[in-house]
């Protein structure tokens, strides 16, 4: 059994997966990689809960820049992932964004958000209320003041394959997952030198990388770090309407933060609990009053014939919710500088698994950003306590 390895990675679903299939790909890393998870099942893993969509619509450059590399990944998915000329069906409709406005304010903030977004080459559109009509006739335009419409680069995939395919990959290429958990990190001075595992065994490591979800805060904590990740509930539920929508259902998000979209035959939609508060590591449950008082009232205002609708299944998720300013948090301290995190993606962390998994392989190959520079993100700005915000959170 081996004892020591280059880089090991705590957690190993989208994140932890993504960091070592870059590492494996990478000819300037000739180290070795292991990656510990304890379920090999992924039941109980975001990437497993997750809604499954891309979308080049954010505020801040950098994240628009995240996600089109996630778009270049998925266009290239089968050359990417294949192993011996098989890869898993991602099965991506590129079906768009649209966002709705209530009123001028979130016009004018859309209208901002979306000369950010046309600099950074995302073409999306402001459409007025008749013009989102003339689109998507389904829908009860009266009590928006516009929308705001992305190119159909934008859309959903399988979420399971896509984080099956790097994990494949990466085994593939010689990464070694480990069914077992991080219990503790060895630590001399300012550097991780190992792990301690549930079963006992421990693990040398020249480098950690804290892939742990939700549970972030837990692993920070063995090395003596802090990091403002927290889990908060999600629902998921899937539902069919008695009446056949023939025109195109993107991922529609309403002024009151409930988003719907076409999900095969059905639709899939969930929304934010109130209130949005921290909970147990252990809690997915199913918030089903969230349907009947707040996400069902809510798709009927704008889609009229969601009026007739049932649920088919639902499913509980947690997000791992950065408070500080809804943004990934990657890179290392002073404090410890072979312990990386990759945390805090507050609900876009399946997109931004390409970008991320490499930036964190260039981190460890190269000891800086080659690519997208994501210093803006990194974990300096945590240990100072200043906000980098991201205000397109779904
Ligand atoms: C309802 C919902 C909808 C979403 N929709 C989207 C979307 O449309 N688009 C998008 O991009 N993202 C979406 N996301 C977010 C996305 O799912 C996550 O950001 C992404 O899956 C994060 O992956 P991860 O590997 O960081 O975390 P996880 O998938 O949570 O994996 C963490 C892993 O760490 C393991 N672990 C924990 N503790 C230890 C330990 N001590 N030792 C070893 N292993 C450990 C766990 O077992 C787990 O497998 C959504 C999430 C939810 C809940």
């Amino acid at each position: 059994m081996v004892d020591s390895y280059d880089v090991i990675c705590i957690g190993g679903a989208a994140i932890g997966s993504a960091v070592a299939y870059n590492l494996t790909e990478n000819p300037d890393f000739d180290g070795t990689v292991a990656v510990i998870e304890p379920d090999p099942s992924y039941d109980l893993a975001q990437t497993s809960r997750a809604q499954n969509s891309i979308r080049e619509q954010f505020s801040q450059p950098v994240n628009i820049a995240i996600s089109q590399y996630g778009l270049d990944f998925i266009e290239n998915f089968h050359e990417n992932t294949q192993v011996e000329g098989e890869s898993p069906e991602l099965n991506y409709r590129g079906t768009g964004y649209l966002f709705l406005a209530r009123d001028d304010d979130d016009l004018e903030n859309f209208e901002a958000q979306m000369k950010v977004q046309h600099e950074c080459g995302a073409m999306t559109r402001m459409l007025t209320p008749e013009e989102t009509l003339a689109e998507f006739p389904y829908m009860d335009v009266s009590e928006i003041a516009g929308s705001r419409m992305g190119t159909m680069k934008e859309g959903s995939f399988d979420g399971w394959a896509f984080f099956q395919g790097y994990r494949q990959r990466a085994i593939h290429n010689g990464a070694d997952y480990i069914k077992d958990r991080v219990v503790d990190i060895n630590t001399d001075g300012t550097a991780v030198t190992g792990v301690v595992l549930e079963s006992g065994r421990k693990i040398a490591a020249g480098h950690v990388v804290n892939a742990a979800g939700p549970r972030a805060k837990v692993i920070a904590g063995m090395v003596g770090l802090d990091v403002p990740v927290e889990p908060r509930a999600r629902t998921s539920f899937v539902f069919d309407c008695r009446t056949k929508i023939e025109h195109n259902v993107p991922l529609t998000i309403t002024p009151e933060g409930v988003h719907f979209r076409r999900e095969q035959h059905h639709y899939m939609t969930g929304g934010v609990p109130n209130p949005d508060v921290a909970i147990e590591y252990d809690d997915w449950e199913i918030r089903h009053d969230e349907f009947e008082e707040q996400i069902w009232p809510t798709v009927a205002k704008y889609v009229p014939v969601f009026d007739q609708i049932h649920k088919v299944t639902s499913w509980g998720g947690q997000y791992a919710y950065n408070t500080l300013d809804h943004n990934l948090i990657i890179g290392n301290s002073p404090e410890m500088t072979n312990f990386w995190f990759a945390n805090g993606f507050s609900g876009h962390g399946l997109q931004q698994g390409p970008a991320v998994g490499r930036a964190v392989n260039e981190l460890i190959t190269y000891g800086e950003f080659r690519t997208i520079d994501m210093s803006v993100l990194s974990y300096e700005r945590i240990a100072k306590n200043e906000p980098f915000y991201e205000n397109v959170v779904i």
